[in-house]
């Protein structure tokens, strides 16, 4: 996994055993850069959507991305956002975590990886994906092949959402 080349600003958090040591400001060049290396066209608006999930290495909604693409000045329409967002899903430069049907994260981290969801607060954690070892993994469906294995471990803190103790029997 380790030989694996990651964009520069991306390392300390797909190197699991690396914390936030020194984060690397994505610019918007950076971000005009990697935009045009997907094949899309860096236009003013697609370039504040991708910078504000490079430039927090976040797990965002769409609603979050629109928030802080309008936080100074409004930019984008909602419905900007979602094209822009399925724009970048379909070349790739960013993937979808769909936790519930109507949870959807956006995730710039495209290389392998695992999460951790705590469902009360609604936080996205990384794992990396050699902190996981899947085994027993049934035979895949006649003509097809693996495209990829992501896996949710979802959480609670300890003690949120315990049932109510029952009557002892
Ligand atoms: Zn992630």
């Amino acid at each position: 996994m380790h030989s694996m080349e990651f964009q520069s600003g991306f390392q300390s958090i797909t190197d699991g055993r690396r914390e936030h040591v020194d984060p690397v400001p994505v610019t918007r060049e950076d971000v005009a850069a990697r935009l045009r290396a997907h094949g899309i066209a860096p236009t003013h608006q697609r370039i504040e959507i991708a910078h504000a999930l490079f430039e927090r290495r976040a797990h965002l909604s769409a609603d979050q991305i629109l928030a802080a693409v309008n936080a100074r000045h409004p930019e984008a329409s909602k419905a900007t956002v979602y094209n822009t967002l399925k724009l970048f899903l379909e070349r790739k430069l960013i993937r979808e975590l769909i936790v519930d049907p109507v949870k959807i994260f956006y995730d710039p981290n495209t290389t392998p990886h695992h999460h951790f969801y705590d469902v009360v607060t609604g936080e996205l954690t990384d794992i990396p994906a050699d902190a996981l070892r899947i085994e027993g993994l049934p035979s895949l469906p006649p003509g097809t092949v693996a495209e990829g294995i992501d896996v949710i471990i979802r959480t609670r803190p300890l003690g949120a959402g315990e049932p109510p103790p029952g009557p002892a029997l």
